[in-house]
């Protein structure tokens, strides 16, 4: 190298800034209130909705500002840089090393700073905002063939700022490597205030760039051989700042120009720490035509890693490690226990780990040859193909949900995040892991492992509890010795997930004094006030890694107390498990695929995401929120509004791969606060006891319809509900029994018995569903008992009003025990699955005292299902069984299913009978949540919100279709559809099977 190079003393690095005290705080929330900078969330609650990301660290911000625009931001970091206040720049908040926690106010580029500026398909550039997210962009970049090469496990969430920060890499690096090998050019604000585009040649035609890249070059220079000799050569390494790519470009420029040098280079994987990304632009790779998984069985891991250097000689796209430990928890959870089934089992001996081995080929022949060689290769082995998308997607779900999926592991010791992500070369790895294995088992622990194999990257989580002070001690002592062999190993320390409070202090271990002195260096040169993320990757002690621990935030341990509970907690092993359930790993901020979360969908907010509430009920419930840090607070107003946009869908109870259920949660805190004084509003009160309010309209009807039509009637009713002025409340009918009292069928007391459900909606608002479903059971030869019970229920539950759910759910439940003993029926079928979700899911959970045979419930639970499911799963055992119709001619049928049925017992349910009816013309609807959910969507303050989210994946299919059928089995539904599509009907599933048999509804 032949420029000019200048040693420079090491520079002091200002210690970071004190946080202010509340009354500077007030003071610089009201001055940013007055400035263009976007949201201001300076209040406690909404900043420690910030104080966590997917690590096990919390840390109070100072404050938090969600900037509508890059402008804002930028706006924002110059009044912090001003006020000389600490900055986080925040992504999706996915980080596992702590990086993106701080004691600074946090810019939260997710929500508003996600546009795709521009994609430039000849040269292969995407120029794009901080926030997006790599799944959005590669749903962008899929019409020209086009992709961003690095593929976190993460890609439906992060974004690319953070995973510039992080440096991140995904399941293919063999192929692309890490962020910074796809980073052209960074839009980056420095320290001072200036911004600056960093990119390959900049310094020729910005002297501020070459300045900056000329004190660069200064100290990394005269340590060349330091560098060349401590930095890893594995493809993975992501420790510290890049000198070993700086160096190289260094090298490789002319001299004096340093033409080669791109410092955005230097930025990615900094964690947020030299500068702030308002813009990136990637370079993009060429999508594979073809794709392709083959999973294969092994007995153990290391059966399983010793295979590896044969799989790669087969030029294999990823390989990736999956242990015993993970399939076993993916077997205990509800959503990804199906996963568990697209994995082969050894022909002999335990299945101990299986190998995902992806390929990408230019044609399905090319493929198929791959996977033959595979088979060729390993004979013995039991080998899983897959070759289309949906299934494909399917097999990746469980390797994808390896890490949140460990967090469900019960027990006081836990798969912690503390050395998880260390990188060897890959033929190395099986030995590595074997002697980890030792290291574990020397200090009396266990450990969980899955891996990035293809690159010899290591995810191992050791069991600890990190409540207890000799585990946390045990977790510094390995963290040491796995720093110690790895280096005896030529490896990495982090291949993956940076630094940030759990790794920073081994860095000098890791990398000697020299280079952690060069690091500091260029923290001083862009950020000489340490403003920037301050003590990441430069300055922490040994005991920072266990400090601000989430679960002992200030070193002492915030416990949820004991607490009398309306729900049982036996399948979350208790209370204070299900309230800290949530680990952070943010898959509820996914935007497509399933259900959850409506409202993050919907708003883009944290706040209202599941993991919001997640964190909001942990800091109430363990009393964070109170004055004195440990009472729990019931009646919290901010964690009630936070709670307050929540639909109670149930999706997270199966989507989240910690199975954190916050409508459950919600429930029992709503419930809390009813029994700590808090009174329920009249709106509350008249909701939970619709059933009466219907059971009296419809009694009065078609009165009672009329009446509800006149402008002041209809008025008054929506104020005393709560409900939004656009909002009609549900008509009355004649009630089924009415109707079934003044029937004159022939009792065949010979044919088998089936209760139908008589839910309040099926009863006195949609009896002519209720009348369908008697007549299609009829028709297939069965007797119908339609007994008279209370309510099951849904309404007091999804209030909160869990006192009176116990009391009314508890009554219902012993009269329809009664009914169905007494008839002997062989089922219980419901049409609306709202209420058929409380028999088979609330009623299992909720504390009913002694008052009910939990072993009957739970058969109860166990034969009732959905009318169109029941004909479906008993359709061989039928007495009779009508014509099935040629259904194949006519208009589509459209169906969307509703959120606790595609959360409990999926779509399936009602679509399976359909498809035997209609089959082709049915097409299921990937259509997420409507946005009513019950009474939320017609509340006033709801109403604007629940239209968003109808908007975002139902209502557009269904507009793009104006004559097709659309079915829906949920009542709320059936009004969304109506209210979102100028007045289009939906029908119940029963009613389209009634129509396909040419059964007659009567009246
Ligand atoms: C379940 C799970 C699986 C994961 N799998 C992978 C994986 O396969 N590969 C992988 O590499 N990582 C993985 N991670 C780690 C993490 O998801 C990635 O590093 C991800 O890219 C981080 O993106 P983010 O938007 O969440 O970043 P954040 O956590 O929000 O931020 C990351 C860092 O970047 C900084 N930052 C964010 N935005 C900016 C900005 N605009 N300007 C400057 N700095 C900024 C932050 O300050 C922080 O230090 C996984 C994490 C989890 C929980
Ligand atoms: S709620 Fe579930 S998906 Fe969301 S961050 Fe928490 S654990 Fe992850
Ligand atoms: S119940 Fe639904 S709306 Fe509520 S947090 Fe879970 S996914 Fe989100």
């Amino acid at each position: 190298m032949r420029c000019s190079v200048t040693t420079v003393a090491l520079p002091q690095l200002r210690e970071a800034a004190p946080a202010p005290d509340e009354a500077r705080r007030e003071r610089i929330a009201r001055e940013l209130q007055s400035l263009d900078v976007g949201e201001v969330r300076f209040g406690r609650h909404e900043r420690m909705l910030y104080a966590t990301d997917a690590s096990m660290y919390q840390v109070e911000p100072i404050g938090v500002i969600v900037p509508r625009s890059t402008a804002q931001a930028q706006k924002a970091v110059q009044f912090c840089i001003e006020r000389e206040l600490a900055i986080l720049p925040r992504g999706g908040g996915t980080s596992l090393a702590g990086q993106c926690v701080n004691q600074a106010v946090v810019i939260d580029f997710s929500a508003h700073c996600r546009e795709i500026l521009e994609i430039d398909p000849a040269g292969r550039t995407a120029r794009v905002e901080p926030g997006v997210v790599p799944d959005q962009l590669n749903a962008a970049l899929a019409p020209h063939g086009l992709m961003f090469g690095p593929d976190v496990a993460t890609s439906a969430h992060a974004n690319i700022g953070g995973m510039i920060g992080n440096n991140s890499a995904g399941a293919y690096s063999i192929l692309y490597g890490r962020t910074v090998e796809h980073l052209v050019a960074i839009e980056a604000m420095l320290a001072d205030g200036t911004r600056l585009r960093l990119e390959e040649g900049a310094t020729l035609r910005d002297e501020r760039v070459r300045d900056l890249t000329q004190r660069i070059a200064n100290v990394i220079l005269p340590r060349e051989r330091e560098i060349e000799a401590r930095f890893p050569k594995t493809i993975r390494h992501v420790d510290g700042y890049n000198l070993d790519l700086l160096l190289k470009q260094l090298k490789a420029s002319k001299p004096g120009t340093f033409e080669r040098v791109n410092l955005a280079h230097l930025l990615c994987g900094s964690e947020g720490t030299l500068a702030v990304t308002l813009e990136a632009t990637l370079n993009l790779v060429v999508a594979p035509q073809v794709r392709g998984l083959a999973i294969i069985a092994f007995n153990n891991v290391d059966q399983a890693l010793r295979s590896l250097t044969t799989i790669l000689g087969a030029a294999p796209a990823a390989v990736e490690l999956v242990d015993d430990v993970v399939i076993g928890v993916a077997r205990e959870n509800r959503e990804y226990r199906h996963y568990v089934d697209l994995l082969p089992s050894p022909p002999r001996g335990a299945r101990g780990a299986v190998l995902y081995v992806a390929h990408f080929a230019d044609s399905r022949e090319t493929l198929h040859r791959r996977f033959d060689e595979l088979s060729r290769l390993f004979p013995q082995h039991a080998i899983n193909r897959y070759d289309d998308p949906r299934s494909m997607a399917s097999a990746w779900q469980l390797r994808k949900a390896g890490e949140p999926l460990l967090h469900g592991l019960h027990g006081p010791r836990k798969p912690v995040t503390f050395i998880e992500d260390t990188a060897v070369n890959p033929d190395r790895l099986a030995d590595f892991i074997a002697e980890f294995r030792g290291l574990v088992a020397r200090h009396g622990t266990t450990a969980a492992y899955y891996a990035h194999a293809s690159v010899g990257c290591l995810h191992i989580r050791p069991m600890v509890n990190i409540k207890e002070t000799g585990d946390t001690r045990l977790m510094q002592r390995l963290a040491e010795e796995a720093t110690d062999l790895v280096m005896r190993y030529g490896g990495a320390l982090s291949g993956e997930h940076g630094d940030g409070r759990v790794r920073t202090h081994l860095l000098e271990r890791f990398y000697g004094r020299e280079i952690c002195d060069t690091f500091r260096h260029i923290k001083a040169i862009f950020d000489p006030k340490n403003l920037l993320n301050p003590g990441n990757l430069i300055e922490m002690k040994p005991e920072t890694m266990v400090s601000n621990l989430r679960v002992k935030p200030a070193d002492r341990i915030v416990d949820v107390p004991p607490v009398r509970t309306f729900f049982r907690y036996e399948r979350e092993h208790g209370f204070g498990e299900a309230v800290e359930m949530c680990n952070g790993a943010g898959v509820c901020r996914k935007m497509k695929g399933g259900t959850m979360c409506p409202s993050y969908r919907g708003t883009l907010d944290e706040r209202h995401a599941t993991r919001g509430r997640g964190n909001a009920l942990r800091l109430a419930i363990t009393g964070q929120f109170s004055s004195d840090g440990r009472t729990p607070k019931w009646d919290d107003p901010e964690t009630k509004a936070t709670l307050d946009l929540c639909l109670s869908c149930k999706a997270c109870k199966s989507e989240c791969p910690s199975n954190v259920d916050i409508a459950k949660l919600k429930a029992e805190y709503t419930a809390q606060g009813f029994s700590h004084g808090v009174r329920a509003s009249l709106s509350t009160r008249l909701i939970a006891n619709l059933r009466a309010i219907n059971r009296f309209g419809s009694s009065v009807h078609p009165l009672a319809d009329l009446a509800a039509r006149l402008p002041p009637v209809r008025g008054l009713v929506n104020r005393m509900m709560g409900f939004h002025p656009r909002r009609q409340p549900p008509a009355f009918g004649q009630s089924l029994h009415r109707w079934m009292s003044r029937r004159r069928v022939r009792d065949d007391a010979a044919a088998p018995a089936i209760v139908l459900l008589p839910d309040c909606f099926t009863t006195y608002n949609e009896p002519h569903i209720g009348r369908a479903a008697v007549q299609v059971l009829e028709a297939f030869g069965y007797r119908v008992i339609v007994p008279r019970l209370g309510c099951c229920g849904r309404t007091f539950l999804s209030t909160g009003m869990l006192a009176e759910s116990q009391r009314v759910c508890s009554a219902t439940a012993r009269e329809l025990l009664e009914a169905t003993r007494q008839t002997s029926a062989v089922a219980v079928v419901a049409c609306e699955p709202s209420c058929l979700s409380a028999i088979k899911d609330e009623w299992l959970e909720l504390d009913m005292g002694g008052d009910v045979n939990r072993e009957a419930l739970g058969e109860l639970a166990e034969k009732s299902f959905l009318v169109e499911q029941f004909l479906e799963r008993a359709w061989t055992q039928h007495p009779r069984r009508p014509i099935e119709s040629s259904g194949d001619k006519g208009p589509p049928l459209m169906l969307h299913g509703h959120c606790h049925q595609k959360a409990l017992w999926g779509i399936d349910s009602s679509a399976a009978l359909l498809r035997r009816f209609y089959g082709g013309r049915l097409r299921v609807l990937d259509s997420g949540c409507c946005g009513m959910a019950g009474q939320w969507g017609y509340q006033r303050e709801h109403y604007e919100l629940s239209m968003n989210i109808g908007e975002q994946s139902l209502f557009a299919p269904l507009r793009d279709q104006p004559d097709a059928i659309v079915i829906a089995p949920g009542t709320s539904c059936r009004q969304q559809v109506h209210d979102g599509l100028g007045g289009r009907r939906a029908l119940h599933p029963i009613e389209v099977i009634a129509q396909a048999i040419n059964v007659e509804v009567g009246v």
